[in-house]
């Protein structure tokens, strides 16, 4: 590569940062790792009626959360700042007049109007819509009449009316577009604003842009950018347009298909190596068979060439099952610091206390293999904070027993608990194990009433390993709350 490399995310401030969008960052910022290179992001908000109050901050805090980190951007600087459009707009005015003294753009007078008409008319006989160049063949009379009525002007770009434009891209190799079908667009607004068309190349090319990923819904408008850079004479960058992420039943991702947003994805509790490697495998893949990698696997291997032609498809079972891998190979550590800090975000109605951090380390071992996420723990560690939660005799009395019996077995149970030396699962299962036959029960009776009577819960984390956990005391007290219950 003989350019240094530098890869921008630009995304527009419309809201919370869709999985979508932020793939395409995800591309471009391991893209941007790979080559040594520069990973700026620059907000583009030359659309000032989308724009959403806080979604610049949801942007950044999506990208951090998931360890994307950026090199130049608005919050840091950097040599080729401002990285705010609506801070740049001297700029685009400037790069317009030059199209404009270069008679490569004109001031369009056209009234909405006039311009909705145009478009009926179009309708009517089936022609293609778009601009119809009323005002590129206006003489200069013509102009300045306009001009002094009063009429704010747009700039449109003045593009080729026949032949055919070829775009080449990373992804899709030569395109062919034929000109005749491209309108001259609008470059700046009457407001004065760039629209995006002008606006993204001139800062592509300003901050020295060697590599335009994104979107593939933007490789029809390339040849229309292509055309600009031709126009001033500028280089261009290389582009490599990345597939759009349907739905399983593939229609367009939506919100009907559940969140869309990263930052929902985080409160839902998954975690941001898990989402990252979901997400740098939508569209791109190392080999055939890789799933499951670390972001230097990633990082050291990502490239143009492998990402895909075809739509990705977003999966969420898959997310599923790359959450619960991460969850399973965290350490007790790891997991535990990582629902201590899920839980500052997010508080879980069944924990108003989490437990403390050493005491959560004993317990995550108990409880990570049903996790799929992390808001899954708080109802299944409840107990071992609160205590168990209600329940009632029906719950506690097994099949096959009844309501003496069941008290019987838990107060043989207690005896035991209460003189066993240590309470170690070992100690524990191998004192209670003979009393199953001691009391002619099954052992799932018995440790099933036991399980209640510990938990609150039918289905729990293992049982001796919890009493471990409880200790004796806490163990011994639930016991017995269970035994004047029947
Ligand atoms: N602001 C555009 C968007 O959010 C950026 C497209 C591009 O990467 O050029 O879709």
């Amino acid at each position: 590569m003989t350019r240094e490399v530098r890869v921008r995310f630009a995304p527009s401030p419309t809201g919370e940062p869709h999985v979508g969008n932020i793939r395409t960052a995800v591309f471009e910022w391991l893209f941007a790792r790979r080559h040594d290179g520069a990973f700026v992001l620059r907000i583009e908000d030359t659309d000032q009626s989308r724009k959403i109050e806080g979604a610049v901050e949801s942007i950044m805090e999506s990208l951090r959360w998931l360890g994307l980190e950026w090199d130049e951007g608005p919050d840091k600087g950097g040599p080729f700042g401002p990285y705010v459009q609506s801070q740049r707009l001297d700029l685009y005015k400037s790069v317009t007049e030059t199209l404009l003294k270069a008679d490569k753009a004109y001031h369009c007078y056209c009234s909405p109007e006039r311009l909705a008409v145009m478009r009926e008319e179009q309708a009517k006989r089936s022609q293609p819509p778009g601009y119809d160049r009323h005002c590129r063949a206006l003489g200069d009379a013509e102009r300045r009449k306009a001009a002094e009525g009063g009429a704010v002007p747009v700039v449109r770009f003045a593009m080729p009316v026949e032949g055919t434009t070829v775009v080449s891209d990373l992804i899709r190799g030569n395109v062919s577009f034929e000109n005749k079908l491209l309108d001259d667009f609008v470059i700046l607004k009457s407001d004065g604003y760039p629209t995006y068309h002008l606006a993204h190349m001139v800062d592509d090319h300003h901050m020295r842009i060697s590599h335009v990923i994104r979107a593939e819904e933007w490789l029809p408008s390339l040849p229309r950018h292509w055309r600009m850079y031709e126009a001033l004479g500028w280089e261009r960058p290389l582009f490599a347009h990345v597939p759009i992420i349907l739905a399983p039943d593939r229609s367009k991702l939506s919100k009907r298909h559940g969140a869309t947003s990263v930052l929902e994805y985080r409160e839902m509790g998954y975690l941001p190596e898990a989402l990252l490697n979901f997400l740098v495998l939508l569209g791109w893949s190392l080999d055939d068979k890789t799933e499951v990698m670390t972001v230097q696997q990633m990082s050291e291997n990502f490239s143009i060439e492998r990402i895909s032609k075809a739509p990705a498809i977003f999966n969420i079972e898959k997310l599923d099952w790359m959450n619960g891998h991460y969850i399973r190979a965290y350490d007790d550590e790891t997991l535990a610091d990582a629902l201590l800090v899920y839980w500052r975000s997010y508080p879980p109605a069944e924990l108003p206390l989490p437990p403390e951090r050493e005491h959560l380390k004993r317990i995550v071992p108990l409880v990570r293999d049903r996790m799929k996420t992390l808001k899954d723990a708080a109802p299944l560690i409840r107990f071992f904070v609160a205590g168990p939660g209600a329940y009632g005799a029906a719950e506690l009395v097994p099949k096959g027993m009844d309501a003496a019996s069941t008290k019987r077995a838990l107060e043989a149970s207690l005896a035991k608990l209460n003189a066993v030396k240590g309470f170690d699962a070992k100690a524990l299962e191998a004192e209670l194990r003979p009393l199953v036959e001691e009391l002619g029960l099954k052992a799932g009776q018995l440790f099933g009433a036991l399980r209640v009577a510990v938990t609150g819960l039918k289905v729990s984390p293992p049982l001796f390993e919890t009493m471990e956990v409880l200790g004796r005391e806490r163990t011994v007290k639930a016991i017995e709350k269970a035994v004047t219950e029947l």
